[in-house]
């Protein structure tokens, strides 16, 4: 069975779905993770705007491994390092790339064809499985997810503000949302979850009991 969760950044989709992952005894794919990974070995080969060519060329040698909690690119552990807001800021670079996206896809596909799969990005519904049996849209507002990305930044001592990190997730809101493959945007099917004000508990019995009313239908 594929889970499909998608929503924009911030909503707390990562954790509530590692951990809805873990309840159901599911495999937990994080696809931003991906996309961060791609867009750290950018930047460290100094490639950005108008590299698209030698962006999408690098992804075919780069090995990227996403067993367990950690995420491997050529074998070395940069868990911590793609979530820093340096490589948020620049994740577009593979994001916005329709060759590194269908690699990506692929890649997404190729695993969850393994295992029952909770999936969590934003076309994961739309474009990676849309047959997937069970959609998920989780977001919440603005507010609520920028106080949240900026708790999770400045616990790793990062140093930004509230209103850096607001600006940062409209801009990824509206690259998300416009790009023109793997757009954000809520599949017809999908059920919609809004997370302000309610605990990560409440958000997993919430998704837990969506997942069970779609194994009946
Ligand atoms: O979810 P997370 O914030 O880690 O994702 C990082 C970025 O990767 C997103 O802002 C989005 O641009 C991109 N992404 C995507 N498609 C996915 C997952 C993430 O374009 N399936």
């Amino acid at each position: 069975m594929i889970v499909a969760i998608d929503g924009p950044a911030g909503a707390g989709k990562s954790s509530v779905s590692r951990q809805l992952a873990d309840r159901l005894g599911f495999q937990f794919l994080d696809t931003g993770a991906m996309y961060r990974a791609v867009a750290l070995a950018a930047l460290e080969r100094g490639l950005g705007d108008g590299d698209e060519g030698r962006i999408a060329s690098m992804t075919n040698t780069l090995t990227l491994d996403f067993s367990g909690n950690r995420v491997l690119l050529d074998g070395r552990d940069v868990t911590g390092d793609i979530r820093t807001s340096r490589v948020s800021a620049a994740v577009y670079l593979a994001a916005d790339n329709p060759a590194v996206r269908e690699r990506m896809v692929k890649m997404q596909r190729q695993i969850a064809g393994t295992r029952d799969t909770v999936t969590e990005g934003r076309d994961q519904g739309t474009v990676a499985f849309p047959h997937a049996e069970c959609k998920i849209f989780l977001t919440a507002t603005p507010e609520e997810r920028a106080r949240r990305r900026h708790a999770e930044l400045k616990s790793r001592g990062e140093e930004i503000s509230l209103a850096e990190v607001l600006a940062q997730n409209a801009a990824r809101d509206l690259r998300d949302s416009t790009r023109s493959v793997g757009r954000l945007v809520k599949a017809e099917e999908a059920v919609e979850v809004y997370t302000d004000g309610l605990t990560t508990e409440q958000v997993i019995d919430r998704l837990e009991e969506i997942v069970r009313e779609s194994r009946k239908a």
